[in-house]
């Protein structure tokens, strides 16, 4: 056995007694943890962005506007409204028991765990833990082992900037995990696949432990026939690429209504105006995480004709960013949540035949479409499900923290970001007072 396997009991055991000495309760020490967390991210900035050029090779920009500032800005968003949030709701009584008095009390639910994934591996631990404590719970951050460098810097500096009677980073793979899944804890947040979703839902059921998993999926674009190719194929290309396609929220595949060739040129043109003729050359294009998902994605490149890009440079993670056109449904690009820098684009003939499409299949994490039709946006919204819809644009959702993010069906349960982690991390007690006299 390891030293961290060991060591796992005494350091959930040791979140929970400070939990209960009621350490973590007064909204003192949650903005304290808060302004710490804050602290760190801006004080180790250089530190954690060179981590995630190293697990990834995600450049500085990408780095601060998708980890590093997206976090400090949820914390901001958290600090400014954490009062109005807390405070107790008041909630209408029927008039049988009036006088009296009916509210709302959110308290914390104890000792919460949070098990994150390797492609944002920064902001998807702590941006739970911006609820987590902003919630009042003592936490544990499980960060993704397939992101070695950020991981170990999440460990490095958590320690030194937060309370270590009520914070603990756990470092490790599936023997660590598992070992944290037998531990009793008051939540489980998880973020990755469906199918440790389902170990993770499985070990918690065991101790009745409510869990949100936000988890993925093909998020499909829509594109009418009508639309403007360039504005469409620019916001496509900026989102679908970052990360190199590594993105939950990605587009995954382009249903074009009608002709497509407009759009394929408009692609062409927008990923060679983004990263030049050579993305390997690139100073804002990632890399693939690993040489399991290189090889994945590379087998996935033969599942249509390749209107830009198809290069790949095994021994640098590299896969040019590749729009693929005439792609059979039934083909192996569509048969798994692509994750990677690969954009199949499916002709469709009809809104109804998109919608069909979209329907069959399991239920997305975002469903994006391009569409000057106000009633095309009302089909969508009325006879589609996914966790998120875009009009317009892609992805950016994600960041707007009064929106809820997560999933519904296979992509997942439970949603956090701004009002509504808090909610997640709570428990919403509802209290009766009657007057004695
Ligand atoms: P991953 O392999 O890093 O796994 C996620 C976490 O699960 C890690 O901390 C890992 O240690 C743990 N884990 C792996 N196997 C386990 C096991 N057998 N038992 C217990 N724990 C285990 O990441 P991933 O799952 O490859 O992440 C990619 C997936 O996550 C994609 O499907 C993507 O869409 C999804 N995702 C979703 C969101 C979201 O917010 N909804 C965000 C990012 C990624």
């Amino acid at each position: 056995m390891t030293d961290v396997l060991q060591e796992i009991p005494a350091v959930v055991h040791r979140l929970r007694a400070a939990f209960r000495s009621g350490r973590t309760k007064p909204v003192s020490w949650r903005r304290e943890q808060l302004g710490a967390l804050r602290a760190m991210l801006t004080e180790q900035q250089d530190a954690f962005g060179a981590a995630l050029f190293a697990d990834l090779a995600k450049n500085a920009d990408e780095a601060n506007r998708t980890e590093i500032h997206f976090t400090v800005r949820e914390i901001d968003h958290t600090l400014a409204n954490l009062d109005a949030w807390l405070a107790p709701e008041d909630a209408e009584l029927p008039e049988r028991l009036l006088p009296g008095r009916g509210t709302v009390v959110r308290e914390p639910l104890g000792v919460v765990l949070v098990i994150g994934p390797w492609n944002y591996p920064l902001q998807l631990v702590l941006a739970p833990l911006v609820g987590a404590l902003a919630a009042g719970n003592a936490a544990v951050i499980k960060p993704s082992e397939l992101a070695p460098a950020t991981t170990a810097a999440i460990a490095r500096f958590v320690p030194q900037y937060l309370d270590q009677e009520a914070v603990a980073v756990v470092e490790g793979a599936i023997p660590e995990t598992t070992a944290l899944l037998e531990q009793q804890f008051d939540h489980i947040f998880y973020t990755g696949n469906g199918v440790v979703g389902r170990i993770v839902m499985t070990a918690a059921a065991k101790h009745l432990t409510p869990v949100a998993l936000e988890l993925g999926g093909k998020s499909p674009v829509v594109v009418d026939a009508e639309v403007d190719p360039v504005v469409t194929a620019q916001r496509l290309v900026e989102t679908k690429f970052l990360n190199a396609g590594q993105t939950c929220v990605a587009p995954d595949y382009v249903l074009a209504i009608g002709a497509g060739a407009k759009l394929e040129a408009a692609l062409a043109d927008a990923v060679q105006a983004k990263f030049g003729d050579d993305p390997a050359q690139s100073p804002v294009y990632g890399r693939i995480v690993n040489h399991r998902h290189f090889d994945r994605l590379s087998n996935l490149l033969a599942s249509g004709r390749v209107v830009v890009g198809g290069q790949t440079d095994r021994e640098h993670k590299y896969i040019a960013p590749t729009v693929l056109a005439d792609v059979d449904p039934a083909s192996p690009v569509m048969g798994e949540e692509i994750f990677g820098p690969i954009l199949p684009i499916i002709s469709v003939p009809s809104l109804d035949a998109a919608i069909e499409f979209i329907t069959s299949r399991d239920k997305p994490l975002a469903l994006y479409a391009f569409t000057d039709s106000e009633s095309t946006k009302e089909r969508i919204l009325a006879e589609t499900s996914s966790g998120a819809v875009g009009f317009g644009l892609p992805v950016m959702h994600l960041g707007v923290p009064s929106l809820p993010f997560g999933g519904v069906g296979e992509s997942g349960m439970g949603r956090y970001h701004g009002k509504y982690s808090i909610d997640t991390f709570s428990h919403l007690k509802a209290v009766l007072d009657k007057p004695l006299s």
